[in-house]
């Protein structure tokens, strides 16, 4: 049986949110380690689609400190020059990350949080939860799905459009992913993009850079108290990453409302109209993985936990850090988490400064 090992912090996930957290906490002096269940460092990023591109330049996608490299040759970096920037970056700071190390729960433990896991048990005086939503995939529901003989898959399985080539394929969702994965089938697939509604397409010049400073300008808008309005030309609309122009410019960029039902070959449209498919796509997205936190009694109905700026209203030992903008605006991003990181820590040291020697 390991025995408990002790820390002020524990940090679980280490992805870029975790790694953010590290870096940050390690500038504090306080004593910290980050568990991570992969095997290998850059959290979600190595198992992306083989094409994933980032929707912000390197130099807009960097984490505190260490700028993103330039990708050689130009462009937008994509998921192995993500994935390798992340795993350089851990090593350069030597962020005390131990993996693979699953966590399972989080308990009470009178004045510290128990944090279990597969591989022995840490307390800690604080905990940040970092762990994203890629282990918690959502795809939709729909009536018949259980005869249809083609193939239905969640966007975080895609890996290229060869297995793809020649097929009747659906692409659900009218986000970014949706937007990628739909401008390179359409390539070789016979390809339709369904989409709840007609999706927004923000203008060409604007890209992740642009959204950054939007919500930049949000929070500093809620900070003065004055009402941020809505964001000009939208914050979550799809990025015209070039090969998402391209598939505009030669009309691929239609979309259907989503289909009523499947069949075993197909589906059946609202107009009661068929298709013969072969596959569908799920491009819809993430929930946040926070089942470690159950025992704690934080969940809320929707899975998510009711924070104040990152912290658990219901349990002050617990920050969450990374999982979106209900944990900081822009906060699931690579340029975006490095605030909320910081004001996690920020707190987190001011409330273990409070805290009798004795506990530490
Ligand atoms: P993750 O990268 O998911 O890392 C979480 C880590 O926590 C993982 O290593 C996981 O193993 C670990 N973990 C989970 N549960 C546990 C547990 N119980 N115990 C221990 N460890 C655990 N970002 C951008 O900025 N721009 C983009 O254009 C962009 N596009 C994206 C496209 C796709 C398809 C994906 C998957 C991601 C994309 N991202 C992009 C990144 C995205 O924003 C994610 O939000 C990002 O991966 C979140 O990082 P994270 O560190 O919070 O979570």
């Amino acid at each position: 049986m390991p025995e408990t090992q002790s820390r002020q912090v524990v940090v679980i996930g280490g992805g870029q949110s975790g790694l953010a957290v590290g870096y940050i906490l390690r500038r504090t002096g306080l004593d910290f380690e980050i568990l991570d269940a992969n095997e290998r460092p850059g959290g979600a990023w190595p198992s992306a689609w083989d094409s994933l591109q980032l929707f912000s330049p390197a130099q807009w996608s960097s984490l505190p400190g260490w700028p993103m490299p330039p990708v050689p040759g130009g462009g937008y970096p994509g998921r192995d020059h993500v994935a390798a920037y992340l795993a350089a970056y851990e090593e350069r700071y030597q962020l005390p990350v131990r993996r693979p190390v699953r966590v399972e729960a989080v308990e009470r433990a009178g004045d510290r949080l128990l944090v279990r896991t597969d591989a022995g048990s840490w307390t800690a005086l604080a905990v940040v939860s970092a762990t994203g939503g890629a282990n918690r995939t959502f795809l939709p529901e729909y009536p018949g799905a259980e005869g249809f003989r083609g193939r239905q898959l969640h966007s975080s399985s895609y890996r290229s459009p060869q297995e793809f080539v020649g097929q009747r394929v659906l692409v659900g969702g009218g986000g970014n992913s949706g937007a990628q994965i739909l401008a390179e089938l359409s390539l070789v697939a016979e390809v339709t993009w369904m989409t709840p509604q007609a999706p927004t397409f923000l203008p060409d010049e604007v890209d992740g850079r642009v959204l950054f400073e939007r919500a930049t300008e949000r929070v500093r808008a809620q900070q003065e108290g004055r009402d941020p309005g809505p964001p000009r030309g939208g914050l979550g609309n799809i990025v015209m990453v070039p090969p998402v122009r391209e598939a505009r410019d030669r009309g691929a960029l239609r979309s259907v409302r989503p289909f009523l039902r499947f069949e075993p070959d197909g589906v059946v449209w609202r107009d009661g109209s068929r298709s013969l498919v072969d596959a569908v796509i799920w491009c819809t997205g993430f929930r946040p993985a926070l089942a470690h936190l159950a025992p704690l009694g934080v969940l809320e109905p929707d899975g998510r936990v009711v924070v104040r700026g990152g912290r658990s209203v219901r349990e002050p030992r617990l920050w969450l850090v990374g999982y979106g903008d209900w944990t900081g605006l822009a906060s699931a991003t690579l340029a975006g988490v490095t605030r909320a990181a910081r004001s996690a820590v920020q707190e987190i040291g001011d409330t273990l400064a409070a805290t009798p020697p004795a506990n530490a």
